[in-house]
């Protein structure tokens, strides 16, 4: 496996890979390798005959008051990680490699779904990600990109990019990877002590609860998040940012659910902010679809 830090050297790589007629997938992460990183991997193996992951922890998608310097980064055991699960290159740009000018002067900004959930409790993010995104795609121009749908809102905001901006990239979902109590997998999960850990389970067990309501035929956005916001404020540590029940594609809170839709949270459980969701009525095809 290579470790390329220049732009030129992976453009170099990446016009060999295509003289040869290799289907190239990118997998763009901040790093800190977990489970779920890994399964989009797979998935991109998969797929395509070069797989490329992009390590880069994005200073534009953290707002001021964020953990951007304290993100965890441990770029040796990632590579390690990424090497045994058949990653071909790790690109790992510096910021003054990916950003000639900092704040960079263009930026990408995707309107309407990012009004809420993450988008309005975490104002310049996705323009951030957005941006990034888009800088990676063109500097690797893959014909796949994985996104996991633990950030669900995320996955949507690129796939309505590469709509928007006719980027000629296939945009593939990978279901949310979880540890054994059903906490989503997450770089962020190291910032937890012990007891916060122990609390952690509530933002699953809150969307159980949801999905099992709405299984048993309850479509009232207020029913639903009445039950998982009762759930959450069981726990000490934990404060809710937001729960929301969202139509799947716009994002909009539905008041009464009919078409398909998303259960979403993010909630601090001490000083780490964690979001999960579930999509309502277990439709994997909703899920695979989004
Ligand atoms: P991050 O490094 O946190 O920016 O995540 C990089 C990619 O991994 C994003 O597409 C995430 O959605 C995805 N990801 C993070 N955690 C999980 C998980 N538990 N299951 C599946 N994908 C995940």
């Amino acid at each position: 496996m290579q470790l390329i830090h220049r732009i030129s050297e992976m453009r170099e790589w990446i016009k060999t890979e295509r003289y040869k007629g290799n289907k190239i997938g990118l997998v763009p992460t901040m790093g800190y390798l977990h489970e779920g990183h890994l399964s989009l991997v797979e998935k991109a193996r998969k797929q395509n005959q070069a797989v490329v992951m992009s390590i880069f922890v994005n200073p534009l998608q953290f707002g001021p008051q964020e953990d951007y310097q304290s993100y965890p980064r441990d770029l040796q055991k990632d590579c390690d990680s990424a090497e045994k699960a058949g990653v071909d290159v790790v690109f790992n740009p510096s910021v003054e490699e990916m950003y000639l000018r900092y704040p960079p002067y263009t930026t990408v900004c995707i309107e309407e779904i990012t009004k809420y959930l993450c988008g309005k409790s975490r104002p310049g993010h996705f323009q951030g990600v957005a941006t990034v995104v888009s800088k990676l795609f063109n500097i690797v121009q893959p014909d796949r990109a994985y996104f996991g749908q633990k950030d669900y809102q995320q996955l949507i905001v690129i796939k309505t990019l590469v709509e928007d901006l006719n980027i000629p990239v296939a945009i593939e979902g990978v279901p949310i990877k979880r540890e054994k109590d059903g906490l989503a997998v997450s770089s962020r999960n190291v910032y937890l002590s012990g007891e916060e850990r122990e609390q952690a389970v509530c933002l699953y067990e809150a969307l159980m609860l949801c999905q099992d309501l709405y299984m048993r035929g309850e479509r009232g956005r207020e029913k639903l998040i009445q039950a998982m916001k009762e759930r959450i404020l069981q726990e000490s540590k934990a404060t809710i940012d937001y729960v929301e029940v969202c139509d799947t594609r716009t994002l909009v809170p539905v008041s009464k659910i009919n078409t398909p839709a998303v259960a979403a949270l993010a909630v601090k459980i001490g000083n780490t902010r964690l979001i999960d969701n579930v999509i309502l009525g277990g439709d994997k095809n909703a899920e695979e679809d989004a």
